[in-house]
C-alpha cells in the first residue's frame, strides 16, 4: 500500500460541539497520523473556492454559509492507503446512511453538517492540500 495524504477537515458543527479531539482520535485509531493542523476561519471567498465543483448544485450556497458559520480545522493525514481509509473512517456523506462505527453516523447531524471533509481521488488530495498548507507547514 503505498503512503499517501490528504486533506481533511473538521466542520462547524463539530468546532462547535467541542469535539475535535473525539474525531480526531478516530483517524489515529484508523493508522493515519496528523502532519499538519490549523485551526482557521473560512471566508466566504475561500469556501466558494473550495467548494466550486459543486457551484452548479442546489446546495451550494448554504454549504458555503455553513462552512463559514464557526471554525474549521484543517488537517493533512499521512498513512498507507490514507485517501481511501480517510473516507471509510469518515463514512457515507449522508449521516443517516453511513455505518456503525464512522464519523459522519456517530457525529454528523445531517447531510450538509457532516462534521468531516476528505479527499476524493489523489489529484483532489494534492489540490485540496495545496489549497491550505504550505509545503513546510507538513512535518511528516
Ligand atoms: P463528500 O463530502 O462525502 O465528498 P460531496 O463532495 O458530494 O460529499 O459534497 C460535499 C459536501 O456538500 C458534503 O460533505 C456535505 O456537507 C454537502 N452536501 C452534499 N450533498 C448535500 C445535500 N444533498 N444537501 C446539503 N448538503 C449536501
Ligand atoms: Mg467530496
Amino acid at each position: 500500500m503505498p503512503v499517501e495524504r490528504t486533506l481533511s477537515i473538521i466542520k462547524p458543527d463539530a468546532t462547535r460541539r467541542n469535539i475535535t479531539g473525539a474525531i480526531v482520535a478516530r483517524f489515529e485509531e484508523a493508522g493515519l497520523r496528523v502532519v499538519a493542523q490549523r485551526r482557521t476561519q473560512l471566508t466566504l471567498a475561500k469556501a466558494q473556492q473550495f467548494y466550486a465543483v459543486h457551484k452548479e448544485r442546489a446546495f451550494f450556497d448554504d454549504l458555503c454559509s455553513f462552512m463559514t458559520s464557526g471554525p474549521v480545522v484543517v488537517q493533512v493525514l499521512e498513512g498507507e492507503d490514507a485517501i481511501a481509509k480517510n473516507r471509510e473512517v469518515m463514512g457515507a456523506t449522508n449521516p443517516a446512511n453511513a455505518d456503525e462505527g464512522t464519523i459522519r453516523h456517530d457525529f454528523g447531524e445531517s447531510v450538509e453538517a457532516n462534521s468531516v471533509h476528505g479527499s476524493d481521488a489523489p489529484e483532489t488530495a494534492a489540490e485540496e492540500i495545496a489549497f491550505f498548507f504550505a509545503g513546510t507547514e507538513i512535518v511528516g
